[in-house]
């Protein structure tokens, strides 16, 4: 019989009418044929209550109470739920997480689910059950009760279809699917029908709140169908599955980061270690370091600029003039009024002519572009917060989000193709047996050394010069992977990097060195030996410390890093090219636990 598991958050059981139309998806659905696993969040607001209550009570409550605490919104929940489904007729059995038997580690309010027993909840469900599982809660080996994080029950419910093998899982909330940015935001923002897992991982992380990037985690690492859609009606809402909405889309989504602040250390030591001491060191103060942004060295000295929360510049500030000291570097500048306007999307991994529409589009609406990182199917930008608005609109526009895609197929169809296959239910059950749910997943650690980099330094802080240079080598029909734009320690420059693949270097420097002329840059050099190294799995982000390794792992076998880029789902640095075999056998140490 097909299972499914329907999550609804809280807004979706915010009050008795709320509660008792959920019950009636649950049995609409099991009346189809369907077993179901609901699992319920915390009524309303009732998390942030508990949350300022314990505040009253103590500034720093233990978080072994808090847990106690916390988890209470679900049970709440939960036997409302059973209550609601019997006054209609059906059966149903609430669980708490230590029912079923959701156990994680000892984390205590940001806990990671190791396993999940199923024996209770099947056997229920064969009885002809709803079973109503509380979500956001689990309990470590000591039976004491542990939450997952705010946002967690999302998490719970992937994990349970990804144990129950369910068919899918839908999580109700108060929008109706995943939009291409946000329609708070902006109101041409479209809806999309499906989504890949990667692209939601990326877009979840630049702040798209509709799930929990947890959720979205398991659901990659177990096949698990996710389909996001509206508590309040019956229409279809966005699967989040492995394919995007449609092929050789270039851009699926933007997304706007606004409350970000930009740290430039000027004059680095340019040698091993110098990037692990000053990481290592917000790594301790637990600070998420975003946009990371290194110069290629000149005079033995490298510039160094990443952004973080707006909020913890002033604990980064400390933490890098500690660094400062130790490694002697010259200066340190910031400025808290910048935002980060990113685009995402699975297509641009194989297409030119991305990167240069969407710094044409920002030229066009006259914004300067502080800073370029780009991934595999991200770009980012760090712009003026006060033009971050009409940038966002500008690139959406640009990449005609609002249009749905050539070839994208009709919801219905889309839904109803995205059951597992067997064969995904084989590879899932194996990927069980052998592991913790949440543990660090790394699936590849590899060596490119086919690409080449150019550099043009002293570009003048202006709109539209990228845009320029980008359009050119996309005429050139050149291929370019890593983009990097720093801030300068010179006030009003940057330097901009990219790889190209190595047979098409010459031409790259031809319109390099034709662009420095025509905007007065300062210069412009090139490497036709990098080599760039890659690890890449699931977790990368949740599991903080993994870029860090990087570092620590390349820093004791002397190998100096040139440039770096992080995603979801990869972190890839820049080595020099006599480098490359050496940065690989060191890495596949490194990671040797956590290679699959
Ligand atoms: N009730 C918890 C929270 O508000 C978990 C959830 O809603 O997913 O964060
Ligand atoms: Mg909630």
């Amino acid at each position: 019989m097909p299972l499914i598991v329907q999550k609804f958050g809280g807004s979706s059981v915010a009050d008795s009418q709320k509660i008792l139309a959920a019950a009636r998806k649950a049995i609409r659905a099991q009346q189809e044929g369907n077993q179901v696993v609901m699992v319920v969040s915390a009524m309303g607001d009732t998390t942030d209550d508990l949350l300022e209550l314990a505040s009253q009570v103590n500034e720093r409550p233990p978080a072994r109470e808090m847990d106690m605490l916390l988890s209470t919104g679900e049970q709440v929940s939960v036997a409302l739920m059973a209550m609601a489904v019997h006054s209609l007729g059906s059966k149903a059995i609430s669980l708490t997480g230590g029912q079923i038997g959701i156990r994680t580690d000892s984390t205590h309010t940001k806990a990671r689910i190791r396993s999940v027993s199923t024996d209770r909840m099947k056997k229920l469900l064969e009885s002809g059950n709803i079973v109503i599982a509380a979500g956001f809660q689990g309990i470590d080996e000591d039976w004491n009760i542990t939450t997952l994080g705010r946002g967690g029950s999302d998490t719970t419910a992937v994990a349970l279809a990804a144990v129950l093998q369910a068919d899918s899982c839908e999580i109700y909330t108060d929008v109706d699917g995943v939009y291409t940015t946000d329609p708070r935001v902006m109101p041409e923002a479209r809806r999309m029908s499906r989504i890949s897992y990667d692209e939601m991982l990326e877009l979840a992380s630049l702040g798209a709140g509709v799930m929990h990037n947890r959720a979205v985690e398991f659901g990659k690492k177990f096949n698990v169908p996710i389909h996001v859609r509206s508590s309040f009606t019956d229409v279809l809402g966005t699967m989040i599955v492995n394919e995007p909405e449609a092929p050789n889309v270039p851009v699926c989504g933007c997304a706007i980061t606004k409350s970000e602040a930009r740290i430039t250390l000027v004059g680095v030591p340019d040698r091993p270690g110098s990037s692990l001491d000053i990481f290592s060191r917000l790594g301790k103060r637990a600070i998420t370091v975003d946009m990371v942004v290194q110069n290629i060295g000149e005079d033995g000295k490298a510039d160094i600029s990443f952004t973080v929360p707006q909020d913890e510049l002033r604990a980064s500030l400390e933490a890098v003039q500690e660094a400062a000291h130790e490694l002697g570097i010259e200066r340190i500048t910031h400025d808290d009024q910048v935002a980060k306007i990113s685009v995402v999307g699975l297509g641009m991994a194989k297409q030119t002519g991305v990167a240069d529409r969407m710094f044409r589009a920002l030229a066009g609406a006259g914004v300067n572009i502080q800073m370029i990182t780009t991934s595999e199917i991200k770009i980012s930008v760090l712009v003026r917060r006060n033009e971050a608005q009409s940038a966002l609109r500008a690139v959406h526009a640009a990449f005609e989000l609002e249009r749905e895609p050539a070839g994208a197929a009709k919801r219905e169809q889309i839904v109803a193709s995205s059951r597992p296959t067997a064969q995904n239910v084989v590879d899932v059950v194996q990927r069980l047996a052998g592991m913790d749910m949440e543990e660090l997943f790394i699936d590849d650690i590899s060596l490119d050394q086919s690409q080449a980099r150019v550099t043009i330094r002293g570009v003048p802080d202006v709109p539209g010069i990228a845009a320029k240079v980008f359009e050119e080598v996309a005429a050139a029909k050149i291929f370019v992977d890593m983009i990097v734009q720093s801030y300068d320690g010179q006030e009003g420059q940057a330097t901009l990097s990219f790889t190209v693949p190595k047979g098409k270097l010459s031409d790259a420097m031809t319109v390099a060195k034709k662009l420095a002329s025509d905007f007065q840059c300062a210069g412009v050099s090139s490497s036709p030996d990098i080599a760039k190294l890659s690890v890449s799995g699931i977790g990368l982000r949740s599991h903080t410390g993994v870029a860090m390794r990087m570092f620590r792992s390349l820093s004791e076998a002397g190998i100096n890093i040139g440039m770096i880029n992080t995603s979801e789902v990869r972190v890839n640095v820049v080595v020099d090219g006599t480098h490359g075999e050496k940065g690989l056998a060191s890495l596949q140490k490194a990671f040797a636990d956590v290679l699959r």
